[in-house]
């Protein structure tokens, strides 16, 4: 059982909570730097997932028994606990889905493709993640809609002064909170006031800030659609949330039709069933929904604003450390303002994945390669950097390891 009482962050404990931070992987300690890409998850959440399916396993919705109404019961009070996480007014507009990728799917295909017309213009920023920028350009393709890019400068930031005007005449304007690739962060609150005060409706992926700060859906006023995903904190993969506007959900048609979705089928017509059960056909994945639970749990089981005190802290260092490591560019904002503890960076004679793979062999985890961002890499004239993500269960020594890997690397490489 999750102690609900709110702890004192202490970085020992959360680790100890952690059982791969325990393990030796590949005969290293580990130093996991890429919570960007994935969080690691607490016991709670693998043991909340194994007792589902060892003690508890049915489906939900479904039975007219005790096992299936307790799994309903299980799955319904995550989306609760959701609603609650992102102080949104009612659950009924938490839809479960697959991650981030398929929110914004969803909102692409059942929105969107329903409510725009040939001519229309939809717009990304520069920035954005594959998931968020491949969707709009393919759908605009296949609709007649005008697909608009706005630019952003070399440290990923929006020039807010001319937002309005770029969006102009624009229908829908889809925009991360926070850059995976570059961890800045964007004022979403004066984003979304633009997209208001022109009735264009607003997407925001918030799957790189939730694990980040506080998702407060009253700070985002007016948006329409948020989306972010369940494996970046400290939940399972495969479990996301879309969040919508209670009228963008009702004009939104569905788009995967099955079990569970309707109302009642008829041999020439069907009704859809309520929100949100309209837009999760098919058995869900109930394990990964309740074990979100368990994740969201785990994070309200200490003190927050000491976890992101202590998250800031380590970014400060380590945004101070890699600028100290020589021959490192770092690619983004090279203050610590407006930006998470996400850091591209690229070492001059080492190519990203030689990098990589050379800090893997002593434990260091960061990513390489185009941070599924390939339309701002390219504007950037990158094909790849390397990536350290932090998250609040990080300590200093991996900070400590990572630079002197990179020091290490250095001589290895350039000798
Ligand atoms: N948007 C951003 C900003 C991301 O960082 C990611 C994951 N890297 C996604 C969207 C896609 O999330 P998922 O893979 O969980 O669908």
């Amino acid at each position: 059982m999750v102690d609900k009482q709110i702890k004192d962050f202490s970085i020992e404990r959360i680790r100890g909570q952690f059982p791969i931070f325990k393990e030796k992987v590949c005969g290293q300690p580990l130093a996991y730097l890429d919570s960007g890409a994935t969080s690691q998850k607490p016991k709670t959440v693998t043991q909340r997932i194994s007792n589902y399916y060892g003690f508890e396993n049915a489906n939900v919705h479904r039975g007219a028994y005790y096992l299936s109404e307790v799994a309903t019961k299980n799955y319904e009070d995550v989306r609760n606990k959701v609603s609650k996480f992102i102080n949104a007014p009612g659950a009924d507009q938490v839809i479960f889905t697959k991650g981030t990728t398929d929110s914004i799917n969803i909102v692409a295909h059942a929105w969107a493709e329903s409510q725009l017309k040939n001519g229309d213009t939809v717009a990304v920023s520069r920035v954005e993640h594959h998931s968020n920028f491949v969707p709009w350009q393919s759908l605009a393709k296949k609709n007649g809609w005008n697909f608009k890019i706005i630019e952003v400068d070399t440290n990923g930031r929006l020039d807010l002064s001319t937002l309005e005007k770029e969006l102009e005449g624009v229908s829908l304007f889809a925009m991360t909170q926070m850059s995976n690739a570059l961890g800045t962060i964007y004022p979403i609150q004066e984003i979304v006031d633009i997209c208001s005060r022109n009735r264009i409706v607003s997407v925001i992926d918030c799957a790189q800030s939730v694990p980040h700060f506080e998702l407060n859906l009253e700070d985002i006023s007016g948006v329409d659609f948020i989306s972010f995903s369940a494996h970046k904190v400290c939940g399972p993969t495969g479990v996301g949330v879309l969040w919508g506007k209670r009228d963008r959900l009702e004009e939104m048609q569905p788009f995967i039709f099955g079990g569970d979705m309707i109302s009642d089928v008829g041999d020439i017509d069907t009704t859809w069933n309520q929100l949100p059960w309209r837009f999760e056909a098919g058995t869900p994945n109930i394990a990964g929904v309740i074990g979100f639970g368990a994740a969201l749990d785990f994070l309200e089981s200490f003190d927050r604003m000491q976890a992101k005190a202590h998250e800031r802290n380590l970014g400060l260092k380590a945004l101070d450390s890699l600028l100290g490591v020589e021959g490192l560019k770092l690619v983004g904002p090279t203050d610590y303002v407006d930006r998470g503890p996400v850091f591209s960076f690229i070492l001059k004679g080492v190519h990203s994945f030689d990098l990589a793979t050379f800090l893997d062999r002593s434990g260091i985890c960061v990513r390489a390669g185009h941070h599924c961002a390939q339309p701002l890499l390219k504007k950037l004239d990158l094909d790849s950097t390397c990536r350290a993500s932090f998250a609040f269960y990080n300590n200093a020594e991996d900070l400590d390891r990572l630079v002197s890997g990179l020091n290490e690397a250095r001589r290895y490489f350039l000798k």
